[in-house]
């Protein structure tokens, strides 16, 4: 048993990430409090089906909790919802919320995750979207209505994932990403010229290496009526959504004087600039082992990866970082599943065939195989995984035949 039961550890943030810390903490043998701090007022919560299956699926909220209610009470755990942390002050070991209380914490936890970034210029409409938290999906999933026509701004995998649910919806979907390629900020260009022709082939209108030069708004002001891209092409929408991406929540972190880059910085034990605070999730950037440099990711089994070893860091153990990161996404019938991160890779290596619809990329860094890229090849996924973990050399003319298994220890 660790921690003595006068003692308080507060996470801020109740997401997935502050939530596996909080209930961590418990498997670790932590006896003291714990106060779970969360601002949006419903209980913690998968965000991953807010751009799936909760937007073309009567699907409730209650279905997306990621634990009953009854657990955290179960474990010990005070749930605080409803609640903004709004400073902390690291030499008094306090935290002020937004109720007009403070708490005085022994350690602490950030897990603020990040708020969906907005079109720069863009004024407020009804029509107009974002995607991050459940509001913003029950309010989305109202609007996709059969016949409308929707304007998807951004080709990363949140805008391309509401793309395919507005089409299951019956909608007619237009994407329009900056970029000469989708999801290009962490997927290979196999796999943004796949996707596009995915997209594609179910009717939507891709638009690639093109921006969003004007928003035109309907005459009440109340609502956005049309784009205009930078090549001067016009499109008219009824709805229109922002998938543009992100900030991590470190405004909170910055003020208390911790070390911030895109994220707040911590180390591979999850640890901040102060001994008493960790960082875990979307809201941090950290040293991996695996990885050539500090990374902020953003995937659901980060979050939790990352947070199991920050609760074992708060009680005073130490445990690396050490998984190979992994995300999936589904967008229509494809599957797509990345293991690893492809940035910093020098060659990479095409096994099956893309027109197929099932293969997957593999990416290596000198010999080492650093990342795999699987699409409908959910056994490469696996298999590549457990190579990255093992650090793995596989010759890379073996790899390329689909025919011959990828084998786990042979490397
Ligand atoms: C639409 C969508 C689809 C996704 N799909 C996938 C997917 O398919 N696969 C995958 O692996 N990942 C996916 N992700 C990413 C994944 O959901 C995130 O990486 C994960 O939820 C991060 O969890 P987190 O706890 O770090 O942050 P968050 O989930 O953002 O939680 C942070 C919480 O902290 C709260 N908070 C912030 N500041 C304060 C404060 N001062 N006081 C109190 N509370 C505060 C926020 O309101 C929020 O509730 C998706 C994300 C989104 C938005």
């Amino acid at each position: 048993m660790t921690g003595q039961r006068s003692e308080l550890i507060v996470v801020i943030g109740a997401g997935q990430a502050g939530t596996e810390l909080a209930l961590g903490l418990r498997r670790e043998g932590y006896a003291g409090r714990i106060v779970l701090i969360g601002q949006e007022p419903i209980a913690p919560y998968q965000r991953p089906p807010l751009s799936k299956a909760f937007l073309t699926s009567p699907q409730t909220e209650e279905s997306l909790w990621l634990r009953a209610p009854g657990a955290y009470d179960k474990a010990g755990i005070e749930l605080r919802l409803a609640t903004r942390v709004l400073s902390v002050d690291r030499a008094a070991h306090v935290v002020d919320l937004d109720d007009g209380t403070q708490l005085r914490y022994d350690k602490l936890g950030f897990a603020t995750g990040g708020t969906a970034r907005q079109l720069p210029g863009a004024r407020r409409a009804r029509n107009l979207h974002s995607l991050r938290t459940m509001a913003d999906a029950v309010a989305l999933r109202s609007r996709l209505v059969q016949g409308r026509r929707l304007i998807v701004i951004g080709g990363g995998f949140v805008g391309l994932e509401i793309a395919a649910a507005a089409v299951a919806r019956g909608l007619s979907v237009t994407v329009v990403e900056s970029q000469p390629l989708l999801m290009s900020r962490v997927t290979s260009p196999f796999i943004g010229r796949h996707m596009k022709e995915v997209h594609t082939a179910h009717g939507v209108d891709v638009r690639t290496g093109v921006g969003v030069a004007e928003l035109t708004y309907g005459p009440d002001g109340q609502t956005v009526d049309a784009a205009t891209l930078t090549d001067g092409s016009h499109l008219a929408a009824d709805e229109m959504v922002a998938g543009i991406g992100m900030n991590a929540n470190v405004t909170l972190a910055a003020e208390a004087g911790l070390a911030v880059a895109d994220g707040i910085t911590v180390d591979v034990h999850a640890r901040t600039s102060d001994p008493d605070i960790v960082a875990v999730g979307d809201c941090a950037t950290a040293a991996h082992v695996l990885l050539p440099r500090p990374v902020r990711l953003e995937s659901v089994h980060h979050a939790t990866e990352q947070a199991r070893v920050a609760a074992a860091t708060l009680c005073g153990k130490s445990r690396l970082y050490a998984a190979v990161p992994w995300f999936w996404s589904d967008q229509y019938g494809t599957s797509l599943r990345i293991a690893g991160v492809i940035d910093g890779c020098d060659s990479s290596v095409v096994r099956g065939d893309p027109a197929c619809g099932s293969f997957s990329v593999l990416h290596f860094r000198g010999d080492t195989l650093v990342a795999v890229e699987a699409v409908n090849a959910a056994a490469d996924f696996i298999a590549g995984r457990r190579l990255i973990q093992q650090g793995a050399a596989p010759d890379p003319d073996s790899v390329a035949d689909s025919k011959v298994p990828l084998i786990v220890g042979s490397g």
